[in-house]
């Protein structure tokens, strides 16, 4: 079977160096192992994505030089296959509904560290979920969803580690020769309870990304560094789900002038922006350090 590599941009704001360089270090991935390279428009964030940024993506890595396969899945013409995928995991008690706001968050972390000890961080430094709704009786459950309370579906992180046989890890290529591989230990528990779908979005980032991969047939999962530890979850997720695993590489970071992490805002890195101040895609490949391709 020939490998599958998939780049997913999510349509809320223009391309910039960062993605141009996992675009290409994709395509060049896929190019040296006679793989497949997917495009996948991860859009389930209905209200900030939009047909515009949708359009530029197409352009940008056009002119970048990228080709890709259609049709392209976008992921919010796939919502019921999420909910699909959700009902499973409600159906098996691993999710709850978690009612509580931010402030009844807050305040539930400032009284429990007034106790003694720092309440736990997930790796991107925010609080844990506390979780006092995690074990509310059914119907108390269907009293609150029935008055409209707002909810979030959030992973009862014990009871999914219950589920999987250890060791959980994943295969992290050392470089893009491929060959090299390390497993890593995948830590889900340091994320707690996350979310997996929304009250009107019956799903999240990691569930549909989960989903997808599966449902692709993704076989090579190569991103930014950043998403590294979220890595994690979805292990865990494709693990309950009986999904195979692909193998990883999360490449380097492009930084900006000041070395700091690039975002969608930043007009000086973006695709757009450059090429209209005559950069040629040569050059944003040299930019990104693959210009040797
Ligand atoms: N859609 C995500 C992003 O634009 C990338 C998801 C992934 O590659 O797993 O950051």
């Amino acid at each position: 079977m020939r490998p599958v590599f998939r780049f997913a941009p999510s349509p809320n704001g223009r391309l910039h160096l960062g993605h141009a360089c996992s675009a290409l270090l994709n395509q060049r991935m896929a190019q040296a192992c006679g793989g497949r390279l997917l495009l996948r428009i991860e859009d389930i964030d209905v209200t900030r994505c939009t047909p515009e940024y949708e359009d530029a993506i197409y352009r940008d890595l056009a002119w970048l030089g990228v080709e890709w396969e259609t049709p392209v899945r976008r992921q919010s013409e796939h919502f019921h296959e999420y909910r699909d995928l959700l009902d499973r995991l409600i159906g098996e008690e691993l999710v709850y509904p978690a009612f509580m706001s931010r402030g009844e968050v807050r305040a539930a972390i400032v009284e429990a560290e007034a106790k003694g000890g720092r309440w736990p961080r997930d790796p991107d430094g925010a609080p844990l979920y506390p979780g006092l709704d995690r074990r509310l009786g059914k119907r108390e459950r269907r009293r609150r969803i029935d008055r409209g309370d707002p909810y979030a579906w959030r992973l009862d992180m014990a009871a999914a580690l219950e589920r999987v046989a250890p060791p959980l890890a994943w295969t992290e290529l050392a470089d893009e020769g491929m060959h090299v591989a390390a497993e890593v230990e995948a830590r889900p528990q340091d994320w707690g309870d996350v979310i997996v779908a929304r009250r009107d979005i019956p799903t999240s980032y990691q569930l549909s990304v989960v989903a997808d991969d599966a449902l692709q047939g993704i076989s090579h999962v190569v991103r930014g560094r950043d998403l590294y530890l979220a890595t994690s979850v979805q292990r865990l997720l494709q693990q309950i789900f009986g999904f195979a695993a692909p193998a990883y590489f999360h490449h380097r970071l492009v930084t900006g002038p000041d070395g700091r992490k690039l975002s969608k805002s930043q007009g000086d890195t973006g695709i757009a922006e450059l090429r209209e101040r005559g950069v040629t895609p040569a050059g944003i490949r040299a930019m990104v350090g693959l210009d040797e391709i």
